[in-house]
């Protein structure tokens, strides 16, 4: 909370003297004009303009990541144009890093135990390093 603030200054006989007031709401002006000029504290609230930080900084703009689209990328921070793109860009990662993963694993049939399992290893033998061990002790 800012109040008012009264001027003063002395004086012929040094005593001192009000000459002007300024009133909270101007106090609160001046104290919050320094947080308005630093642009790098302006929220991006039109995502069609060019954040203030880049605007200057000879970056070019680049095309949205997301597969088929052409938007360009108005945050140089971002990768794609938009939280769709991007939300889309993420899942089609997560679904390439699993058919991955699962065209990786091979059946096999355990040579202690008989039973199918899926080993990413293509010389796997042993369905759980418990079966290796067993087998192992028992020559
Ligand atoms: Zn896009
Ligand atoms: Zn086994």
């Amino acid at each position: 909370m800012i109040h008012d603030v009264k001027v003063f200054k002395p004086d012929k006989n040094g005593k001192l003297v009000e000459v002007s007031t300024i009133t909270s709401t101007d106090a609160s002006n001046i104290h919050w004009s320094n947080f308005k000029t630093d642009i790098n504290r302006i929220p991006l609230k039109d995502p069609n303009k060019i954040h203030p930080k880049y605007q200057h900084g000879g970056i070019e703009l680049k095309e949205c990541a997301e597969k088929g689209c052409t938007t360009q990328v108005s945050d140089p921070r971002r990768k794609t144009c938009s939280k769709k793109c991007s939300d889309m860009r993420v899942h089609r990662k997560q679904m390439l890093a699993k058919n991955r993963r699962k065209k990786k694993k091979t059946k096999f049939i355990c040579k202690h135990c008989g039973k199918p399992y899926m080993s990413a290893r293509k010389n796997s033998v042993y369905c759980i390093p418990g079966c290796h061990k067993t087998t192992l002790t028992k020559g």
